[in-house]
């Protein structure tokens, strides 16, 4: 038995504590996607934290990871899935991987994942973790991800999991005909969850979804650091 009171055999507790997650934080609040509602209860989100915030890990509210970063609040990201309409068939970018919990989630609704984190060590514990776990369809690279990843681009999806002051113009670059990009826009207080996309001319539709916050977006086409 560790310290925090669990040991492997608390698997079971955690997948009851994902069922009533599901239930009581994501469908109740209106996420009604099958898929995104799958995934998140199959996704052992405990694995993203240390072990000491194991007892936090399914609960309402973000968790605090290494860096001064956290792991997003589960409705939050049900929302951000939802709303970008994932289908097995995408490639999709994941901006701010932080833990690796959403790209883990992103790897179970997509066919690959690309995501960018700007601090080396969480990009090197979140691969570890997607690793030991068999998530094989993800990279993981270090870089400025307000610049998208050109090398790896179109995508259907683009995800970005901290707040930009403005959409950077990289990530609609990269947004293949059809594609979706959400996106947390606003001051470093308090944003609001935009949802664009792209169409067959090349014209774009912006939707606002609700109310967040989120992280800074460090980076060339997000706030100075
Ligand atoms: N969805 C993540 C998870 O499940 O753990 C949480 C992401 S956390 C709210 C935001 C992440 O964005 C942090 O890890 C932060 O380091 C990262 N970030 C901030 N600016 C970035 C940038 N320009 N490029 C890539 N990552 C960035």
């Amino acid at each position: 038995m560790s310290s925090n009171g669990f040991n492997e055999g608390s698997q079971p507790v955690f997948r009851e504590q994902r069922r009533s997650m599901v239930e009581q934080q994501l469908r109740s609040r209106g996420i009604h996607d099958h898929r995104v509602l799958t995934a998140m209860e199959e996704v052992p989100r405990h694995e993203f934290v240390n072990r000491e915030q194991w007892e936090q890990a399914y609960s309402d509210h973000p968790v605090s990871i290494p860096e001064q970063q956290t792991t997003s609040q589960p409705y939050i990201i049900a929302s951000m899935l939802q709303s970008a309409e994932i289908q097995p068939g995408d490639r999709v970018l994941e901006v701010g991987s932080g833990s690796g919990y959403q790209t883990a989630v992103l790897a179970a609704l997509a066919r690959e994942v690309i995501a960018v984190e700007r601090y080396p060590s969480l990009a090197e514990q979140a691969r570890a973790t997607l690793v030991r776990l068999g998530y094989e369809n993800v990279t993981i690279v270090t870089g400025d991800g307000s610049l998208g990843a050109p090398q790896f681009a179109p995508f259907d999806a683009i995800i970005v999991s901290a707040a930009a002051p403005r959409v950077p113009p990289a990530l609609v670059q990269q947004l293949a005909i059809g594609g979706r990009l959400v996106v947390p826009v606003g001051d470093s207080s308090q944003q609001v969850l935009e949802l664009l996309r792209k169409h067959r001319d090349g014209s774009l539709t912006t939707h606002s979804l609700e109310g967040c916050r989120f992280v800074p977006l460090i980076g060339e086409q997000g706030f100075a650091a």
